[in-house]
C-alpha cells in the first residue's frame, strides 16, 4: 500500500507522472463505449493484441474484450508500480481493466514484455495454451522506438523524418504554447531501413507465422495493423517520410499475408486511422499543430471521434464476427474517411495556411487537444479529486 497525491509533471510531450485514478476512469470511460456499440452482437473467441496498454490497442482490447466477449490477451511494455513507486500510465490503464474483467468473469491477460523478443511469444504462448484457445482476432497496435533483434542484440531505432530533402514547417511548441517554425534534416538511408524494421510489417508477419506454427492461430483468424495517410500538409513528415516508409511496408506485408489465411475465412488487413492523441503522435513534429486545427473542424462537423469511437466502428463495420471488411482500391480499411472528406481538409488547410500564436486559439481546437494529452496519463478528468492521496501500487490481478 501506498497512498500518494500524484500531480501532473508534463514537459512537451512527455509526462514524468499518471494518475491512477484517472487512468482508471479513462478506461471505465472507453468500456462503456465498447460495450454500447457491440450491443447483441455474436461473441469473438481469443483476441491477442500487440501494444495493448494505450491508444489504438488498448481501445482495441477494451472492445474484443468487454464488447465482443473474446478471452483477451495483450502485450505491452509498461512500467508496473513498485512499492511506493508510480507506474506508467498503460500500467494503470491494465489495472483497471484487470480489474473489470475480473469482477464480471472475463479473461484477460497481459505480458508486459518487448513484444519483439521470443520471451513475450513464449509467455503469450502459455497464457493462449491456459486459455484452450486460438487466436481469432491478431490486432497488431505497436508504436515502438526501438527494436531488439531477438537472435543478435542488434539495436534499430526508428526516426521521424523526411526523405529528400529538409523539411520545415508550422509546428507547435508544446512547452511555450506558440507556434514556431520547425526544420528536420532530411533522414539518411540507415535510418529509413531502422525504421521500416521497427515499425514495418517483419514483426507482425514473425508474430502471425509463430502463432501459425504453434498451433495457436485459428483458420479464420482476422488479423488487423493501424496505419496512417493524412493530409498534404503532414505528407513530409509523415506518409513520405520515414514512418511512411515503415507504413507501406505494413501494408505490403498485409498484402502478401492476406492471401495465406483467406482460404479459412480469415483475412490480414491494415486500417488507415485517425489522427487521435497518444503518445506516439503527439512526439512526431508539426501533427500536435495540423490535430488541432481538425479536431476544431471535426467537432464543429459533430464528426470527431477518439480511439475508442474509432476502434468501435472498424469492429461494428468491418471485423467483428459475421461482417464483411469493405476496403479501399488496396485493399485497406478506411476508418479516416471522416477525416479525409474534402469539406474537412479544405478548411483544415486554409487555417492551416493562417495560423499564427495569437490566432491559435480561434482557428485550432489546441486546448481540446491539450486537454487530451492530459488525460492520457490521468490528469484533468472530471470527477477526480487531485488533492485526495491515491493508491500508486496497482497490480494486473
Ligand atoms: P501508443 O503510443 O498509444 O501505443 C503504443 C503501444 O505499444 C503501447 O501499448 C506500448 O506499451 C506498446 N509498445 C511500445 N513498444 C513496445 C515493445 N517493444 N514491446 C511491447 N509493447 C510495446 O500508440 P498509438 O498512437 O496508439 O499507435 C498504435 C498504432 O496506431 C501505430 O502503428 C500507429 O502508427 C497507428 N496509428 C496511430 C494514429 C494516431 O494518430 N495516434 C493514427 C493512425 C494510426
Amino acid at each position: 500500500m501506498s497512498e500518494q497525491v500524484v500531480a501532473p509533471r508534463i514537459r512537451g510531450f512527455i509526462s514524468l507522472t499518471a494518475h491512477p485514478e484517472g487512468c482508471a476512469a479513462n478506461v471505465r470511460g472507453q468500456i462503456e463505449v465498447a460495450r454500447a456499440a457491440a450491443e447483441g452482437a455474436p461473441a469473438l473467441g481469443p483476441a491477442l493484441v500487440i501494444g495493448s496498454s494505450t491508444g489504438y490497442g488498448l481501445a482495441s482490447l477494451l472492445s474484443a474484450c468487454f464488447g465482443y466477449g473474446a478471452p483477451s490477451v495483450g502485450v505491452c511494455l509498461e512500467r508496473p508500480s513498485e512499492d511506493d513507486k508510480p507506474g506508467s500510465a498503460g500500467w494503470y490503464n491494465l489495472a483497471e481493466a484487470h480489474r473489470i474483467a475480473a469482477a464480471e468473469g472475463r479473461t484477460l491477460r497481459t505480458v508486459n514484455a518487448d513484444a519483439f523478443s521470443s520471451e513475450a511469444k513464449e509467455q503469450v504462448a502459455a497464457e493462449l495454451r491456459a486459455m484452450r484457445g486460438q487466436v481469432e482476432l491478431l490486432v497488431y497496435s505497436l508504436a515502438a522506438p526501438l527494436r531488439r533483434d531477438a537472435a543478435t542484440d542488434e539495436v534499430w531505432r526508428s526516426t521521424l523524418k523526411p526523405i529528400g530533402r529538409d523539411w520545415t514547417g508550422k509546428s507547435i511548441d508544446l512547452r511555450r504554447n506558440r507556434v514556431t517554425e520547425a526544420t528536420i534534416e532530411a533522414a539518411n538511408e540507415d535510418e529509413i531501413e531502422a525504421t521500416v524494421k521497427v515499425m514495418g510489417g517483419e514483426d507482425w508477419a514473425e508474430w502471425l507465422r509463430w502463432l501459425g506454427a504453434e498451433g495457436l492461430l485459428a483458420d479464420n483468424c482476422r488479423s488487423v495493423a493501424y496505419s496512417y495517410v493524412g493530409p498534404e500538409a503532414t505528407h513530409a513528415i509523415y506518409r513520405a517520410g520515414t514512418i511512411g516508409r515503415a507504413k507501406e511496408d505494413l501494408e505490403a506485408t498485409a498484402r502478401d499475408l492476406h492471401a495465406q489465411l483467406a482460404p479459412g475465412g480469415g483475412g490480414v488487413w491494415v486500417s488507415i486511422n485517425k489522427g487521435i492523441v497518444t503518445q506516439a503522435s503527439a512526439a512526431i513534429p508539426g501533427v500536435a499543430l495540423y490535430m488541432s486545427v481538425l479536431f476544431a473542424v471535426m467537432k464543429a462537423q459533430g464528426t470527431h471521434e477518439g480511439p475508442i469511437e474509432q476502434i468501435a466502428r472498424m469492429m461494428r463495420d468491418h471485423l467483428g464476427p459475421g461482417v464483411t471488411p469493405v476496403t479501399d482500391d488496396e485493399g485497406r480499411i478506411r476508418l479516416d474517411d471522416l477525416e479525409m472528406t474534402p469539406e474537412v481538409q479544405s478548411e483544415v488547410a486554409r487555417r492551416m495556411a493562417a495560423i499564427d500564436t495569437d490566432s491559435l486559439g480561434e482557428l485550432s481546437d489546441y486546448a481540446g487537444w491539450q486537454r487530451y494529452f492530459q488525460q492520457l496519463f490521468g490528469f484533468g478528468l472530471e470527477g477526480i479529486d487531485y488533492d485526495a492521496p491515491t493508491e500508486v501500487h496497482r497490480l494486473l490481478v
